[in-house]
């Protein structure tokens, strides 16, 4: 009576189960590979740093006007809120693959494709979640 149910009963939720999660040596690259960009945008913010102090000290602006040097200084710190913002979210990655859940998504549970994981390293959903 209950084999017709069976075969249409679909649950995505659980198939994770089979692939054992995801294989050290890529969980290892991917830690790395979060690693070396962090280290990247830690130097790139000490080096805006040092930059906008240039700007600061510097009286003679040149040929920028004021509404220019200001529009600037709002680029530069968009910029720094972004790249503070990626940082934040690398350590976080690196936090997951501490705790083992990285390669997870934290909404449906389901493997985050590797190949996400490749352009986005700091990926905290998979694809279809992300995108709903
Ligand atoms: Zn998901």
């Amino acid at each position: 009576m209950c084999a017709v149910s069976l075969g249409n009963k679909h649950r995505p939720v659980t198939s994770w189960h089979y692939s054992g999660g995801m294989r050290p040596e890529k969980i290892a690259s991917c830690a790395d590979h979060i690693r070396s960009l962090v280290k990247e945008i830690q130097e790139d913010l000490q080096h805006q740093n040092e930059g906008e102090q240039v700007v600061e000290l510097d009286t003679s602006i040149g040929r920028l006007s004021r509404m220019d040097a200001m529009q600037q200084q709002q680029m530069a710190l968009e910029l720094r809120r972004r790249k503070e913002n990626q940082l934040m979210r690398l350590e976080n990655a690196l936090k997951r693959v501490a705790q083992g859940s990285y390669g997870r998504c934290g909404k449906c549970k389901e493997e985050i494709s590797e190949d996400r994981l490749e352009i986005q390293p700091d990926a905290v959903l998979c694809v279809r979640c992300a995108s709903q």
